[in-house]
């Protein structure tokens, strides 16, 4: 199979630096977004892939999505919204769209790249969990309960599809600095630090690394794996 690969929800953050990774590493990297259109063709300029709309958390933009790009060998599920807050004040609405997105996102997207994968029987799948899926945060009921489910998804995921040779693993980051956590002050940072044997915040090169190793043929037999990226968390 040729090298291409998908990234969702990447125009920015952490998707944006695991586009940038892979396409240093010779694979042509298709770019979805949901909203950040400018930033996601930016992208997609430099990893020679296509920019693309979709909200995974709709199966059918999903599959319109599956029509631009076509088959790839590479999905990367990194598109994820977290809403911190006292779970009495979480609404049903944020509860259920962290889970459409964070959990249901990848069901949609591995329900409509998989049968490519399976049909050639090469493949790979790597998922964004969370340190969070297995710790549980505080303030972050429901952010941690799909974190969790993308752990299981990914071991159940791994074990069914094995035999068709396709590989499937998560990455667990720790705090990363992105968008996603720009609302932490400078105190927590310095607190978040602390609490790692490495002393800092991860980057989103952190992390993109390590998924773009991950990628490599040399981890081929390395499957169902949650692999920690989280600068040696000591909390
Ligand atoms: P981020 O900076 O907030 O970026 C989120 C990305 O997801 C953006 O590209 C956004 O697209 C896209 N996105 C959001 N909802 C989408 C949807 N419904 N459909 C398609 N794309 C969507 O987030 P990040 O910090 O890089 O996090 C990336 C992943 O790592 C997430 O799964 C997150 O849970 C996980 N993670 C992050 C940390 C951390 O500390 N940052 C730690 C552990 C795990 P637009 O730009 O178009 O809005």
């Amino acid at each position: 199979m040729q090298k291409i690969a998908l990234v969702t929800g990447g125009s920015r953050g952490i998707g944006a630096a695991t586009a940038l990774a892979l396409a240093l590493r010779g694979w042509t990297v298709h770019v979805n977004y949901i909203e950040q259109k400018e930033k996601a063709e930016a992208i997609a300029k430099r990893t020679g892939g296509i920019a693309v709309q979709a909200d995974v958390a709709d199966q059918q933009q999903v599959e319109a999505m599956r029509e631009v790009t076509g088959p790839v060998s590479l999905l990367v599920n990194n598109a994820g919204v977290a809403q911190s807050g006292l779970l009495t004040d979480i609404t049903p609405q944020q509860w259920k769209r962290m889970f459409d997105v964070n959990i249901t996102g990848m069901y949609n997207c591995c329900h409509t790249y998989v049968p490519d994968m399976v049909h050639e029987k090469a493949g790979q799948i790597i998922n964004l969990a969370s340190i969070l899926g297995t710790m549980g945060g505080s303030f972050e009921v429901p952010y941690s309960a799909t974190k969790g489910a993308v752990i299981a998804f990914t071991k159940a995921l791994a074990k069914e599809l094995g035999p068709s040779n396709i590989r499937v693993n998560a990455v667990a980051p720790g705090y990363i600095q992105t968008d996603m956590t720009a609302q932490f002050s400078e105190e927590d940072r310095a607190a978040l630090a602390d609490a790692t044997a490495m002393c800092r915040i991860g980057l989103p090169e952190d992390v993109a690394d390590v998924i773009a190793l991950l990628a490599e043929a040399g981890t081929r037999f390395v499957t169902g794996q949650i692999l920690g990226i989280d600068g040696g968390l000591i909390i």
